[in-house]
């Protein structure tokens, strides 16, 4: 009999969950399509989740692939996007998710019989970070993760920062006046301008050529002048609303992840460059990839689940 956890990790176009022992170790991870209108289903999904991965433990253990051979689900975290109230278990508001006020909480209890632990995607991410990841030598960390959208969570002495359900909110920031229209409704906000989503958008848009941010990576490494400029341009931006969060702060790592971390030095070396420029003396900031890349959600949702039964 093995004790673990279940995380699940619902995001824009997949839902991702893990199986997760109180020592840190996966028994059984699986990734699906997010259905339309995923908000009124979230109790299926967590279930599923919970049925589908404490059977493939068991049948790997019956296989003789690993020792599991009984699972018990402690508890189950679920983590999603948007605007979160974590206490209160409530989905204040998700722009890809489509919904408003949703109790999350209430939603998965009603179909799971252990207690449930919701969450915000990013803050998940860099607690899971911080136990078995890229920052568990760090405790002063900012993490940034690229994606189709673009939050913030950050670690001051090794504990998560919360303040209101905006903690974290460094993508609405408007850093182009006038700028390229954001998904909130604003213009020129910084994800709007350096998510790995506006970045491919950008480019195709300058061009006419279909391209995501990949496309532009490898175009700007090549040194064509259009990929450069709109690359340069999400790096500045970028550089310009993490400096000064650095600053005041006092944050000592900056933890890169996303779809848009996979660029590598494309990225890191220009950022470094860049955060170097505008952070003047400090010469301590490092700036490093995060080690989980997309599974920090579902691991994340797994560890807040551990946290909330005490393991
Ligand atoms: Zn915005």
């Amino acid at each position: 009999m093995r004790e673990a956890v279940v995380g699940v990790d619902v995001g824009g176009t997949r839902i991702k969950t893990a199986l997760v022992t109180p020592d840190g170790q996966v028994l059984a991870e699986a990734v699906h399509p997010t259905p339309p209108a995923v908000g009124e289903q979230l109790g299926q999904v967590a279930a599923t989740a919970v049925a589908e991965l404490t059977a493939r433990a068991t049948a790997a253990g019956s296989a003789g692939d690993s020792e599991v051979d009984e699972v018990r689900v402690l508890a189950v975290g679920l983590v999603v996007p948007g605007l979160v109230d974590d206490e209160l278990g409530i989905g204040v508001w998700s722009a890809n998710l489509g919904w408003n006020d949703l109790d999350l909480r209430g939603t998965v209890a009603a179909h799971v019989d252990v207690p449930v632990a919701v969450g915000h995607d990013v803050r998940a991410g860099l607690l899971a970070e911080h136990r078995l990841g890229a920052a568990r030598e760090a405790d002063n960390v900012l993490f940034v993760p690229l994606g189709t959208g673009l939050a913030s969570a950050m670690l001051s002495r090794g504990r998560l920062v919360t303040g209101s359900r905006w903690t974290g909110e460094i993508g609405h920031v408007v850093v182009v006046p006038d700028g390229p229209l954001c998904g909130c409704g604003e213009r020129g906000c910084l994800e709007a301008v350096a998510s790995a989503g506006a970045i491919g958008r950008r480019w195709s848009e300058a061009t006419g050529i279909a391209g995501d941010a990949e496309e532009v990576a490898r175009r700007a490494e090549a040194g064509e002048p259009e990929a450069r400029r709109v690359w340069q341009e999400a790096v500045d931006a970028l550089a310009a609303v993490v400096a000064p969060v650095v600053a005041a702060a006092g944050t000592e790592l900056v933890l890169v992840g996303g779809g848009l971390a996979r660029a590598g030095d494309t990225l890191f070396e220009p950022l470094r460059a860049a955060l170097r420029t505008r952070l003047g003396r400090r010469a301590d900031v490092a700036v490093e990839a995060a080690a989980l890349g997309d599974r920090a959600g579902s691991l994340g949702a797994a560890t807040i689940a551990l946290d909330l039964v005490g393991r």
